[in-house]
């Protein structure tokens, strides 16, 4: 047999959660695994690797990314490749980079004008089209962001949708499903999406179901109001007859509500006996990321972040805002908030910090870190339990999901939460260390995430599959990555081969 390159000498765990088994494993000259055998009698290769008894998986999938334009702007893609990831399920949380019309271009171009990309495209087709010419070393595959989808329609202002918009946004998404998108990802917590009632969301989840694809949620609450949110997506998948719902990042956040996580599996075991397939995905962390201004009190919470600068312009708005949130957030809440990211040169030198350990007024140092880049300025809150981390990420039908972005090694898109360049490798090392199997934890990285979001090239090790591989030492993976030194590359992983191509090591 001839090949570009052999893999010699490694125990397989296919994706497919199928007994581990040695191999060595050819892969062709077009980038396609040619064949597994336990040894070739006789074999050409280009390049020969020995794998020295080490793991070869699939290319690991992360479920729930951002890398929608990041992953243009940082083609290698170092903070996702150098964990093993070799494809990317994003457009999450209700945000897409498609479909785009007069009404949203000019606001998605502001929200990532961080990345230097220029937002060119219209539709689905035309983004993938746009990847595919970008070369990236991870394949992304994106879902339709109902945010996004509802601002084309109508922009992000408030208010429910009528029978007409809501017909414009059917038929827009009944486009992006037939040329790629994976399914449909709504942000409910968000503007716009906020602001949309069930009737729309349940004729969206009606497209969805018509395409057999399947809906994920960022939900309305992940706290105060978790269960609640966790019922209306079934509610409505019920009502809409969709087959299948996938819960994101999911957590049960503040200490009051850590009790819930067992009112959540009951209401995900019903929905499956009403015939509803129930998924979710996890990141390996206590403290969730995400802007700064989801902190901000009443009104202000429903301006989006151009709105919010303009406003914030004024100094009197500033006044009333820094009183308002003075009344709103309690010292322990800062004590828990931690500043990621902000472009103000004054607390840049802070990022990675306790926003209560930055000198001056805590109140004031955010309005001002918001009045100066609200996109850009982001917070990460600790407000999540550990055990029900733990207890959530050994469930069977929960995947790996970074919630992070593709980004370079370099730093220069600004700091980030470590779980862009850890939350897979720490996935999995806290599955391994809780005595999941190796098999099936590289399932909970690869195969389950591909047969959640139905991509058929993808997840599992086999013959004719695309050659994305990883080889990794299941002692030593795990994510080094924290607050200070984001950056810092995962451990364990040996080898990241993307379409038969070495592409890290
Ligand atoms: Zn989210």
């Amino acid at each position: 047999m001839t090949g570009s390159l052999l893999i010699k000498n490694v125990w397989l765990a296919a994706g497919d959660a199928a007994p581990l088994r040695k191999v060595n494993c050819l892969i062709g000259k077009d980038g396609n695994i040619a064949a597994l055998e336990k040894e070739f009698s006789a074999c050409a290769a280009e390049v020969r690797l020995d794998g020295r008894g080490l793991i070869l998986a699939p290319g690991f999938i992360d479920a729930h990314g951002h890398s929608d334009i990041s992953a243009l702007a940082a083609p290698e893609c170092f903070s996702k490749v150098s964990q093993g990831v070799t494809s990317e399920v994003c457009g999450n949380c209700g945000l897409s980079a498609f479909p785009v019309t007069p009404e949203n271009r000019s606001h998605l171009q502001e929200l990532y004008s961080n990345y230097g990309v220029d937002i060119s495209w219209n539709s689905c087709q035309e983004y993938l089209d746009f990847c595919r010419s970008s070369h990236c070393s991870m394949s992304t595959v994106p879902l339709c962001g109902h945010n996004t989808l509802r601002a084309a329609v109508r922009n992000y202002g408030e208010g429910e949708t009528d029978r007409g918009e809501i017909e414009k946004m059917c038929s827009l998404l009944d486009r992006e499903l037939s040329c790629g998108a994976a399914g449909l990802s709504f942000g409910l917590l968000y503007t716009p999406g906020i602001f949309a009632g069930s009737e729309e969301i349940c004729a969206l989840m009606r497209i969805v179901a018509k395409h057999g694809k399947v809906c994920a949620a960022h939900l309305r609450s992940e706290g105060e109001k978790l269960v609640e949110s966790v019922q209306e997506m079934i509610d409505l998948s019920l009502e809409s007859g969709l087959k299948h719902f996938h819960f994101s990042h999911l957590k049960t956040a503040g200490e009051e509500n850590f009790g819930k996580i067992d009112k959540v599996f009951e209401l995900f075991d019903e929905a499956r006996r009403k015939g509803v397939e129930i998924t979710c995905d996890r990141y390996p962390y206590i403290e969730s990321m995400t802007q700064l201004s989801v902190a901000l009190p009443g009104a202000w919470k429903k301006m989006d972040d151009v709105k919010l600068k303009k406003t914030l312009e004024s100094a009197e708005e500033k006044i009333a805002l820094i009183a308002q949130l003075r009344a709103a957030k309690s010292e322990e809440y800062w004590q828990r908030c931690r500043i990621v990211n902000t472009a103000h040169p004054r607390f840049a030198p802070y990022r990675g910090k306790c926003i209560a350990d930055i000198p001056g007024d805590v109140v004031e140092n955010a309005v001002e870190m918001l009045a100066f880049d609200p996109v850009n300025c982001q917070a990460a809150f600790a407000t999540m339990s550990e055990e029900n981390m733990r207890n959530i990420i050994a469930q069977p039908f929960c995947v790996a999901g970074s919630d992070g972005n593709a980004l370079p090694s370099d730093g220069r898109f600004g700091k980030t939460h470590p779980r862009s360049f850890g939350a897979v490798a720490g996935f999995l090392r806290i599955s391994l260390d809780m005595g999941i199997s190796i098999e099936e934890s590289v399932s909970k990285v690869s195969g389950k995430t591909a047969s959640i979001f139905t991509l058929e090239d993808c997840g599992v090790v086999a013959p004719g599959k695309v050659g994305d591989l990883v080889l990794f030492d299941p002692d030593s993976v795990d994510s080094k990555a924290d607050f200070l030194a984001p950056e810092t590359p995962a451990e364990g992983i040996v080898t990241v081969i993307k379409n038969g191509e070495i592409i890290y090591n």
